[in-house]
C-alpha cells in the first residue's frame, strides 16, 4: 500500500530500528572498510569496498524507502546523472534536455557525450511537451527547473515520451521525494543531488539513482562497480543522519517560503517574484495537480544587478553562496553564472531559521537595498 508522506516519514525512522538485536548500537555504525572477512567461497557476502559498503546499504535502504524504488547512492549528483547516461546510452542514442536546467548536465553532454557519438537537444521546461519525442532515446526533465522555477508536466511527457519509445529521467533535486514523486507519475528513472536539502547542512556532496525497472538498476549498479565512481562511506553516513530530518527541514522550508513569497511580491523594492505557490505564478496550476508541496526555492527580480547584490550582501539572515537546500538560508545572482535571467535575479534557497525572524530580516534588507 502507498504510504503519505507523513506515514513515510514517521517509518523512515524507524526502518533500522526494527531489525536491531539486543545490544545493537541504535546509531549507525560507519564502516570504514576495503576488506571484508571473506575466506572459501565469496558468492553471498561482502567482497570488497567498490563492491559494497554495509553504511551505503543502511542509506540506500533510506532512500528506497523515501522514492518506493530500488535506490543507489553516488558521491554527487553529478556523479548520478552520468552513471544514468553512460549505463543506459550507446552511439546513436539521441537526448532531450531542459535549456533552463541545471547548466552542468547541458556541459556535461556538449563535451563528452557529442564525442561518443551521442547527440542532444535542448528546449525549456515551460513547453517541452512542443515537438514531441520522436527520435528521443532518453528525455531528461527537471522541475520546477534551476533556477527559472518553470515546470513542466511530468506524467503528460511520460505518456507521450513512452509512446515514442524513450526512457524518462527526472532531476528532482529542487522537490526531494517529500514535495514531488517522478515515478508515480510515469518517470521510469529519479536521479537528484543528495548535497541540497536531503542532506541539509552544506557539509557532503551525493547523489541517487531510483527505479522501479529492475534492468535498469542493474546496468547503474554495474556501472558504478566497474567504473568506481562510488560514495564514500562516511559522506552516505552523514546523508543518512541528514534524512532523519529531511521532513521536518522541508516543511518548515516550505511554510516559511509560502508565507513570504507573496509578501515579497507586495515589496515596492521587487520587482517580480516566480514562485510554484503562488496563485497567479505561470505554474501554479500545474504546480497544484503534480506536487506535494511547492518547494523552498524563491526567485525575485530586483531593480539592477547592484540592488540585488546590495540585498544579498547586507541581509543579516542570508548566506551569500550558490548551492541550495542548506539549513540556512541562503541566495545568489544567478546572473553571474552566465544564467540567461534578468541581471537582478536572485534565487532564495529559503531554509529552516524561524519565519518571522527571517522574513523580519529580509524586509529591512530589501528596504536598505532600495534607499
Ligand atoms: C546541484 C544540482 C545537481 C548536481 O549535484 P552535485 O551534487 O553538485 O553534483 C544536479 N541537478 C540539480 C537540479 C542541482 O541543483
Amino acid at each position: 500500500m502507498p504510504h503519505g508522506p507523513d506515514e513515510r516519514a514517521a517509518r523512515l525512522a524507524h526502518l533500522r530500528g526494527q531489525r536491531l538485536k539486543k545490544g545493537d548500537p541504535v546509531a549507525l555504525p560507519l564502516t570504514m572498510s576495503t576488506m571484508f572477512h571473506l575466506p572459501g567461497d565469496p558468492a553471498g557476502f561482502k567482497q570488497y569496498g567498490r563492491f559494497s559498503n554495509p553504511t551505503w546499504d543502511a542509506l540506500e535502504e533510506m532512500l528506497s524507502h523515501l522514492e518506493d524504488a530500488p535506490a543507489l547512492g553516488f558521491p554527487s549528483g553529478m556523479a548520478a546523472s552520468s552513471a544514468v547516461f553512460y549505463a543506459l546510452l550507446k552511439t546513436g542514442d539521441r537526448i532531450l534536455l531542459p535549456s533552463d536546467g541545471y547548466y552542468t548536465t547541458r556541459v556535461l553532454s556538449d563535451r563528452f557525450l557529442t564525442r561518443m557519438g551521442i547527440g542532444f537537444d535542448t528546449r525549456p521546461t515551460a513547453t517541452f511537451l512542443d515537438g514531441g519525442f520522436d527520435g528521443y532515446r532518453m528525455v531528461f526533465v527537471e522541475t520546477p527547473a534551476n533556477p527559472s522555477l518553470d515546470i513542466c508536466d511530468i506524467a503528460a511527457v511520460a505518456r507521450a515520451a513512452h509512446e515514442a519509445g524513450a526512457i524518462v529521467v527526472a532531476d528532482n533535486t529542487t522537490m526531494t521525494p517529500y514535495g514531488q514523486r517522478p515515478l508515480d507519475l510515469g518517470a521510469d528513472i529519479v536521479v537528484a543531488a543528495d548535497t541540497k536539502a536531503p542532506n541539509g547542512h552544506s557539509d557532503v556532496l551525493f547523489g541517487h539513482v531510483a527505479s522501479r525497472d529492475t534492468e535498469i538498476m542493474a546496468a547503474v549498479a554495474d556501472w558504478r562497480k566497474l567504473a568506481g565512481g562510488i560514495p564514500g562511506p562516511f559522506e552516505a553516513w552523514l546523508v543518512h543522519r541528514g534524512l532523519e530530518t529531511l521532513h521536518v527541514r522541508f516543511e518548515r522550508m516550505c511554510d516559511t517560503a509560502e508565507t513570504i513569497a507573496p509578501r515579497l511580491a507586495a515589496h515596492e523594492a521587487v520587482k517580480s517574484v516566480r514562485y510554484p505557490g503562488l496563485p497567479g505564478d505561470p505554474s501554479h496550476n500545474l504546480a497544484r495537480a503534480q506536487m506535494q508541496r511547492f518547494g523552498f526555492l524563491v526567485g525575485l527580480t530586483l531593480a539592477s544587478k547592484e540592488t540585488a547584490e546590495r540585498f544579498i550582501g547586507e541581509c543579516e539572515l542570508i548566506q551569500p553562496a550558490t548551492s541550495f537546500g542548506g539549513v540556512h538560508t541562503s541566495a545568489e545572482r544567478r546572473a553571474r553564472w552566465g544564467d540567461a535571467v534578468d541581471d537582478g535575479f536572485v534565487r532564495l534557497s529559503v531554509g529552516c531559521e524561524p519565519t518571522e525572524a527571517l522574513w523580519a530580516a529580509i524586509e529591512q534588507a530589501l528596504d536598505r537595498a532600495t534607499t
